[in-house]
């Protein structure tokens, strides 16, 4: 099976979030699956200088833009990649979504538009590209548009669309619609429609043959109006072909066994060294070491999604318990504010970081106690995985992908504490419960062994997306 995978990030190119991570592990993954693959990204700033020997193999021309069609390897692997570069869309300084103010790019709609209208005609051999694609594999609403492109091409090729997170939909105005050049009819509420809105998320809700979530809890979930982000009734119409495969982690990468990251490597068999990453991981942070003391430690984005909002709520009360706590993040600007303001009143207990830095997000996932990550949703989840493999015991709500790997210690085999309500005092609660049984130390390390048994691989649920892309194949094709 050949397999176009459509996506607009992809580690370790260019990452803003799980998505990037999915992009750069799943296709390596899939190739023992007898799968032939091609991941197309677009061609932003920096991208040519960390690729060796990349090669035009295509040029073309859309909507008076020149396009020229890259290939080389993903690094660090046999997936061959293909960048479609669009210099005037894509060449910029910021992000791939934001330009360096935080602000979104005014042109995303036609940014995205023409990447998607590009892969439509590489995908349907219009080019000289000869790689007869048999599914066009899309990915969150940046690729949205694909499925609907191709059910307008003859010949074309048939599309998944997986949605990483339904939060984020690419929704833009009717001129932007029109300015996009999409069929007038395609402007109903059963097509590319939504509250007189465009929105690409929709397009490829509609119009995918397959659509899959990176979770089989999450799948369920945006059925309903409190998950569904106002796309529920449409999910339900389509539940027949909607699934949920559970994303894998790179057990490469995060290795606690072989992480150059950490101060002190560890596994299974020696957690007694994941204490010198505990007191590196303190120094670093500016707080206390202190080997005894229960860390609480947080990677992630600074949005509502994430609980984080709680956490500022909750803080008052919970730095009042024994414990130190370090964060890591980036992202709605009011929150960074909030809690770099408590940590400085507090910096004997807290330490906030506002950045994005890989590294030391490997230190705080090998140097905390636990890992909190409170999110209202979670299509997925990496972190709690990642923390898992590390022996830092996660506390989560039970949602999404949360709810798919984190076993509450009430269980046998338990490896984490459920948060069961989506409010400051059961986040509270939840930590008190921690707290009592990091008192412990015996049942504690029974759970961070049962954390570190786990397999999180993504050879998994590589096998199940080859299963689903055979699927695809063998169903007939609809309008
Ligand atoms: P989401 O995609 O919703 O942000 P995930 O848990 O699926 O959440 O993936 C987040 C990814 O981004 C993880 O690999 C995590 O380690 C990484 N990450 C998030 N924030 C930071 C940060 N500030 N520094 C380094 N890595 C981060």
């Amino acid at each position: 099976m050949n397999i176009l995978f459509a996506t607009s990030e992809a580690h370790p190119l260019i990452k803003t979030g799980g998505l990037a991570d999915v992009s750069g592990h799943l296709p390596r993954a899939l190739l023992s699956n007898e799968v032939s693959i091609r991941v197309a990204i677009p061609a932003y700033r920096g991208l040519h200088s960390k690729l060796s020997s990349a090669k035009t193999i295509a040029q073309l021309n859309i909507d008076g833009k020149a396009i020229n069609v890259l290939e080389a390897f993903l690094p660090g692997t046999r997936v061959k990649l293909w960048l479609i570069d669009i210099p005037v869309l894509f060449d910029r300084p910021g992000g791939p979504y934001q330009n360096e103010h935080g602000q979104d790019w005014h042109d995303n709609a036609e940014r995205f538009g023409i990447f998607n209208k590009a892969l439509t005609a590489i995908a349907c051999g219009q080019t000289e590209i000869s790689w007869p694609v048999d599914i066009v594999h899309c990915n969150d609403w940046q690729t949205g548009l694909l499925p609907v492109l191709l059910k307008l091409t003859p010949k074309a090729p048939r599309s998944l669309f997986t949605v990483h997170n339904l939060a984020y939909q690419g929704l833009f105005s009717y001129e932007t619609f029109l300015a996009l050049g999409l069929p007038g009819d395609l402007w109903r509420y059963d097509a590319l429609e939504y509250y007189n809105q465009l929105s690409f998320m929709k397009a490829g809700l509609t119009f995918a043959d397959r659509i899959n979530t990176v979770s089989p809890q999450y799948a369920e979930e945006i059925k309903t109006p409190e998950f569904g982000c106002g796309l529920d009734s449409l999910l339900r119409h389509r539940s027949g072909v909607l699934s949920g495969i559970l994303n894998g982690i790179d057990d490469k990468e995060w290795n606690p066994g072989q992480d150059t990251n950490l101060e002190s490597k560890f596994n299974k068999q020696s957690l007694s060294k994941k204490l010198p990453n505990k007191l590196a991981l303190q120094k670093l942070f500016g707080l206390p070491q202190r080997e005894d003391v229960f860390f609480l430690v947080m990677v992630s984005r600074l949005t509502g999604q994430k609980g984080v909002d709680l956490i500022v709520k909750a803080l008052p009360h919970l730095l009042e318990m024994p414990l130190q706590i370090a964060l890591l993040g980036t992202g709605d600007r009011d929150i960074e504010a909030q809690l770099l303001e408590i940590a400085g009143n507090r910096p004997d207990k807290l330490s906030v970081k506002i950045a994005y830095n890989e590294s030391w997000a490997h230190l705080l996932i090998a140097g905390g106690d636990a890992f909190l990550m409170p999110s209202r949703f979670e299509p997925c989840g990496l972190t709690q995985m990642y923390s898992m493999r590390y022996g830092t015991i996660p506390i989560v709500r039970n949602v999404g992908g949360l709810a798919d790997t984190v076993t509450n210690i009430e269980e046998t085999e338990g490896t984490g504490l459920i948060i069961h309500e989506n409010t400051a005092d059961e986040l509270l609660n939840t930590i008190r419960k921690a707290l009592t049984l990091y008192a412990d130390r015996q049942t504690w390390k029974t759970i961070q062994l049962n954390c570190m048994r786990q397999d999180f691989s993504w050879k998994k649920s590589a096998a199940e997306y080859a299963k689903l892309y055979s699927a695809i194949l063998d169903s007939p094709q609809t309008d």
